[in-house]
């Protein structure tokens, strides 16, 4: 099925929820839909290209004026078992939760600590999502796209993905160049559990045994009484990324901030909780106009209403500046910023 559109509202497809159109719109449900309208559209190569899923990580700051690709493509199904793993090749529309919903159900595991996390899951290997200890790349075995480019459709291994935290070639060298139409995961049949991670198994535990049901049932109520719903009220999750020092670094905040929350890094590195930077900057709860900052999680910035996209951007430059005189770190954006400023 194909969706084509000119100066098309996006409102409803992305969790902010602020106002914004898409000169060109273009939906597919069907990897040949694609090829086929690179095929007879040549003028696309004229346009600025953004890659669509849900719409949960991106915020709009104005019209975009160019066109919007949205690889709706849905299924998941078998590719291979053996004994150990069961290998799944899952369509980019899919919905990430739903995908999780479907593995643990059938008692296959490796990403039930990722549960009700919102977005498709083409956008999943994108953004290499991670939560409560997982990331997702450590079950991703391929993803597969069509280079728009080249015009062919290419598999990469994971090993090819350069994944890190919160981040892949597709964020970077191959960012709105890469349709991501499929997605190849590999499950556990006999999964180990991660729940090392803040209250996960305790709460676990008052659902009854752990389990791979259980455990999705904690990380929802979790979830859920920590993040506010962009049904509710408009956000796109964390706004920034957590900061990542140097160990010295680290060292010297925790000398001055001794109360700092500070996580192991890779080597000689400590990640920072940006949600406390920031709390202690005072904008926990801040809200000016319908942009404001979540009363529960200084790290998710929150549309209460009729708040415009630049309204939303503003307030984020301003946090991201008062942490940097205040700490001296800097706040990296996990939410992709669309559109350009006056
Ligand atoms: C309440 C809430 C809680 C959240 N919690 C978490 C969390 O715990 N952990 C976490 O990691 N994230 C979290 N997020 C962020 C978000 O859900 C993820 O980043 C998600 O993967 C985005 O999926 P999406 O389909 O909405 O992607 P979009 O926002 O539509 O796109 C995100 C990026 O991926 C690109 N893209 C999308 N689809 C494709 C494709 N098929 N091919 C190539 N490029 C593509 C886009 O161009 C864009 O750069 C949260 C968001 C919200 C609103």
């Amino acid at each position: 099925m194909i969706r084509s559109y000119t100066d098309y509202p996006l409102q409803k497809h992305h969790t902010f929820g602020t106002s914004a159109t898409a000169r060109y719109y273009f939906e597919f449900t069907e990897t040949e839909d694609m090829k086929g309208f690179l095929a007879t559209n040549r003028e696309w190569k004229n346009h600025e290209i953004l890659i669509l899923g849900e719409g949960s990580n991106l915020l709009f700051i104005n019209d975009f004026q160019g066109l919007i690709i949205n690889p709706n493509i849905p299924g998941i199904s078998i590719a291979y078992e053996d004994r150990n793993n069961i290998w799944l090749e899952v369509g980019a529309g899919v919905k990430w939760d739903d995908l999780v919903e479907y593995a643990v159900f059938n008692g296959w595991g490796g990403i039930e600590n990722l549960s009700l996390i919102p977005g498709k899951v083409g956008a999943a290997a994108v953004q290499n999502i991670g939560a409560y200890g997982m990331e997702i790349q450590t079950q991703i075995e391929s993803v597969s796209g069509i280079d728009l480019e080249t015009q062919t459709e290419i598999t990469f291994e994971e090993s090819e993905c350069e994944y890190s935290y919160r981040d892949s070639i597709f964020k970077n060298k191959l960012k709105n160049r890469f349709i991501i139409t499929s997605v190849s995961i590999k499950l556990d049949k006999f999964p180990e559990f991660i729940l090392n991670y803040g209250d996960l198994k305790t709460e676990t535990e008052k659902h009854g045994a752990i389990n791979l049901r259980n455990i999705r049932k904690a990380v929802i109520a979790i979830r859920e009484s920590k993040l506010p719903d962009p049904k509710v009220y408009g956000n796109a999750g964390s706004f920034f990324k957590n900061p990542v020092v140097e160990t010295p670094v680290a060292d010297q905040l925790l000398a001055t901030y001794p109360k700092m929350p500070q996580y192991p890094g890779s080597v000689n590195t400590r990640k920072l909780a940006a949600g406390w930077l920031i709390e202690q900057c005072g904008w926990k709860g801040f809200r000016r106009g319908d942009a404001g900052v979540h009363e529960k999680q200084a790290l998710v910035l929150v549309n209460y209403g009729k708040a415009s996209g630049k309204e939303i951007f503003d307030l984020s430059e301003e946090i991201r500046q008062s942490v940097q005189e205040r700490f001296g770190v800097e706040l990296e954006r996990e939410v992709n910023v669309i559109g350009s400023l006056p």
